[in-house]
């Protein structure tokens, strides 16, 4: 049975790419930034991994043209490996990764792989280590606070000088593998924004938690770090309030805006994280 995407429309701008175009332009004229997330995941068919790749390069071709010589922040989407065939064969997955990156750079457009679940983080930090050097500034990576092998991942994209968006962590893990408690994932996080900030290259601050968000401000007004010198990252819909305060309070800020048919994962996973969504999302539908 496929759900209404009426109860999805709080968290996911539409369905096709033309559909977001409003939400984007509300966005940018509000002075904030934006990625694009075309939404899936985890495909296992071949020729549904090479559309897929098909679709991210449409997508970076339109972005790339639509932003060029605005002022809007609009040249940056974000992607799932695991779209592309990661899970498939990692060489016809790093082959798509390459035909992307190589238009992403024609076009100026950055590029963020989203990270997953653990049994493809080893693959996907492979993977951005694979294409960086060709594509410094057009590649990122996502390091998760909650995964125990963080430390030294964070580590190795600080000496890589590569940019990070730093998040805590969305997908079920086992406790051998990924802290569980708030307070020491908080924790890390900390730790694991500091070092990014003095070590690393604009880093992304991606987090709703005020206690994160204060811990950074006071951390970089401490140090006198330059407010472009990092970015706050916020999901599509979350705290949109905050998030123009933070722009107002002269931070960057750039919401991630995800789009497209296969968007009941992704909504799952924002009605999990708290329980706010969840009545939100019951009161747009009960209002109908
Ligand atoms: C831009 C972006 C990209 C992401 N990319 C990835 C990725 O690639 N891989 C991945 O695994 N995860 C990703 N995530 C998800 C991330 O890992 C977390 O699951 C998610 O952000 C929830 O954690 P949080 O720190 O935002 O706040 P939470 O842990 O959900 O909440 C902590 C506290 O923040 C405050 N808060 C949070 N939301 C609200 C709200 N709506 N209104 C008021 N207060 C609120 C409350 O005080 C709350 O107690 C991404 C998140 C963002 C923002």
């Amino acid at each position: 049975m496929r759900l209404p995407f009426a109860l999805a429309r709080r968290f996911v701008a539409a369905e096709t790419l033309s559909g977001a175009f409003p939400a984007l332009d509300a966005i940018h004229e509000k002075g904030l930034a934006t990625t694009l997330d075309l939404l899936g995941e985890y495909i296992k068919d071949r020729s549904l991994a090479a559309e897929a790749r098909d679709e991210y390069i449409s997508l970076v071709e339109t972005v790339g043209e639509r932003y060029s010589g605005t002022e809007r922040d609009g040249r940056n989407i974000s992607i799932k490996l695991s779209m592309m065939g990661q899970k498939i064969d990692e060489d016809f997955c790093l082959d798509n990764l390459r035909a992307l990156l190589a238009v992403a750079k024609q076009h100026d457009v950055f590029v963020r792989l989203d990270m997953e679940g653990t049994d493809i983080t080893d693959s996907t930090l492979a993977m951005f280590e694979e294409v960086y050097p060709h594509y410094p500034d057009n590649v990122g990576v996502v390091l998760q606070a909650y995964l125990k092998r963080t430390a030294a991942d964070i580590d190795r994209m600080c000496e890589l000088k590569a940019r990070v968006r730093l998040c805590k962590g969305a997908y079920r893990e086992p406790a051998s593998l990924a802290h569980q408690d708030m307070k020491t994932i908080r924790e890390r996080y900390v730790v694991y924004m500091k070092q990014l900030l003095t070590d690393g290259r604009y880093p992304a601050i991606a987090t709703h938690d005020d206690l994160l968000i204060g811990a950074t401000r006071s951390f970089v007004d401490q140090h006198g770090i330059a407010p472009d010198r990092f970015e706050f990252q916020m999901l599509y819909g979350m705290r949109p309030a905050t998030q123009e305060q933070i722009v107002r309070d002269g931070y960057r800020m750039r919401v991630y805006v995800p789009y497209g048919r296969q968007w009941y994962p992704y909504f799952t996973r924002r009605l999990r994280e708290r329980k706010e969504n969840v009545w939100f999302v019951l009161s747009t539908f009960f209002r109908r």
